[in-house]
């Protein structure tokens, strides 16, 4: 079987919901996608029920995707790591019970979620909220074996999560190491100062302060800016800063063999270039002409 696990972001709306999410990852040739369980910017959620979630797991069972290549992202608007307004802390904490509920009732364990923005109270009070808030929600989903990803972030604003050290302190205070884990974003990795360049570099650098075992998906992107930037203005595979080679030879490291690839590049002139993207890297040969 292919080991080369790559999608993309796909949309998750009406009529086919989910079921339609897969369909979207298949038109694609993905054998790994990544979908929200609504709009990411709002709290409205559907009930689970509404999903089409029975069909889309039996569709991806007809095409040996692995519910492990199945990755979900929680919603923008949770911020576990605000100290200073105890009803933002409360209400995410909240959103992600919910969340956490809806994805172990779709059939799937991979949640990915922004560790949020310490606002102005500095990154290690922030990181301690997130934690205790990680620990309160993971407690209140006993029965659910769905892990929480974090995402190592750009460092725009007041973003926590930035340095793999302050990846790996909250992952190191999350009492059951069974769910919790970490999502790497190679456009955030880049905007925070790292060189995706230096495959070898990265990877060691990874193991050694995170661990290889911990992550469990990454976004593939490219940046719209330089490295260090800090901006998140994630850009198509090969037309930014980290370029084709880089990403693909980082995406194709042994290292990450078991674990899916997610595009979240823009669209081009309206129109998704997953295709496209996902048939570069699969054969490793840059596709110059979609923009
Ligand atoms: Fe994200
Ligand atoms: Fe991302
Ligand atoms: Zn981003």
């Amino acid at each position: 079987m292919d080991k080369f696990y790559i999608g993309s972001h796909v949309d998750n709306k009406a009529p086919d919901f989910v079921l339609g999410s897969v369909k979207e990852a298949l038109s694609y040739g993905a054998n790994a996608l990544m979908f929200y369980t609504g709009a990411p910017q709002n709290s409205f959620r559907r009930p689970v029920s509404e999903l089409k979630g029975k069909e889309a797991l039996e569709l991806l069972k007809e095409n040996n995707i692995l519910l492990s290549n199945v990755v979900v992202h929680a919603p923008y608007f949770i911020n576990l790591a605000n100290v200073t307004k105890p009803e933002i802390f409360e209400f995410s904490l909240k959103a992600l019970i919910d969340e956490i509920n809806r994805v172990a009732a779709l059939g799937y364990f991979k949640l990915v979620l922004h560790p949020g923005s310490h606002v102005k109270a500095g990154a290690e009070l922030g990181i301690e909220q997130l934690i205790k808030g990680l620990n309160l929600a993971i407690a209140a989903t006993k029965e659910c074996k769905v892990r929480i990803l974090i995402e190592t972030m750009a460092g725009k604003g007041s973003e926590i999560g930035i340095t793999l050290e302050q990846v790996h302190q909250i992952i190191s205070g999350v009492e059951d190491k069974d769910r919790i884990g970490v999502c790497l974003d190679t456009c955030h990795l880049s905007d925070a100062g790292y060189d995706i360049n230096d495959t070898e570099g990265m990877v060691k650098m990874l193991d050694e302060i995170i661990g290889l075992a911990n992550i469990y998906a990454i976004h593939i992107n490219d940046s719209k800016n330089p490295r260090g930037a800090h901006k998140d203005r994630h850009e198509n595979i090969g037309y930014g800063f980290i370029g084709f080679e880089a990403l693909s030879r980082f995406a194709h490291h042994e290292a990450f063999n078991d674990i899916p690839k997610i595009l979240e590049t823009p669209y081009i002139n309206e129109k998704a270039p997953y295709k496209d993207e996902i048939a570069a890297l699969r054969c490793n040969i840059f596709n110059s002409s979609l923009k």
